[in-house]
């Protein structure tokens, strides 16, 4: 079978329903069971256990505004349950003495550590100065704990310009997204919101922001429900390296699905 590939720029439109101006929501909502969860960030970790057949449909789990050790540590249990990685965007605020054995955790499972800027802002308004203070900031924090640099970049708020491309020396990556930063958004609509987009390529675009428990029950439900369909899940790295796509951080393009045309 004779496959070309070719990468999707979002529109405007999916972006902005993929991450807009209120996801910031949920991130100040509760910081419960804190002591619980810090205990289990620090336990042993098991390499995830999966395999990438190139000939199936994959998909690609991100999480943005994280890490903490309450819903990251939560997101990491159930991916450890259904053994599939995922890529986390980070923010770099919200890496602290606590979230860093969390990213470490993520790390050694076979996560992917990514980049979401150092204080969400609309960096679309900043000067190329700021915009490389916002990225170095979180890629020295992650490669003082996994030994590597951020991979991708997300902007906060899919709001991008042409100083920040210029600025950032990672490809940027979107996706799928269902609003999950709304806590109006029920767990039933997140579940249905993700299935219905996915297709062989997909970056799912979730947030593991504290608080954020709805996106979690979710998840026990989407990751089942895409096994079962024949999905492997795979990093965003691996998706592009499996679907053979080599993606740029030197243009302006904000890669999300990837899609095999026959
Ligand atoms: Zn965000």
């Amino acid at each position: 079978m004779k496959k070309k590939i070719i990468p999707l720029i979002i529109s405007t439109f999916f972006a902005m329903t993929a991450c807009s101006s209120t996801e910031a929501a949920v991130e100040s909502t509760s910081e419960t069971s804190q002591t619980q969860t810090e205990a289990e960030s620090v336990v042993a970790v098991t390499a995830l256990s999966y395999e990438i057949d190139p000939e199936k449909p994959l998909v690609a789990l991100t999480f943005d505004d994280g890490p903490n050790n309450t819903t990251t540590v939560q997101v990491l249990d159930i991916l450890e349950k259904y053994q599939v990685p995922a890529s986390f965007f980070l923010v770099g605020n919200n890496i602290n003495a606590a979230s860093e054995d969390v990213v470490k955790r993520a790390y050694d499972m076979g996560c992917e550590i990514d980049n979401h800027s150092k204080t969400h802002s609309y960096m679309n308004q900043m000067t190329a100065e700021e915009i490389a203070e916002e990225v170095s900031y979180v890629s020295d924090k992650v490669k003082e704990i996994t030994g590597e640099p951020t991979k991708f970049f997300r902007p906060p708020y899919i709001a991008v310009s042409n100083e920040m491309y210029e600025a950032i020396d990672m490809p940027f990556i979107c996706g799928a997204g269902c609003n999950d930063w709304d806590s109006k958004v029920t767990v039933q609509q997140r579940i249905d919101n993700t299935l219905k987009q996915v297709k062989d390529g997909t970056i799912i675009l979730l947030h593991d922001a504290a608080g954020n428990s709805q996106t979690v029950e979710a998840l026990d439900t989407i990751i089942p429900s895409l096994l079962d369909e024949g999905y492997q899940f795979v990093t965003v790295s691996e998706m592009f390296e499996t679907k053979g796509i080599e993606i740029s951080a030197n243009d302006a393009n904000l890669y999300t699905v990837v899609q095999k045309l026959s």
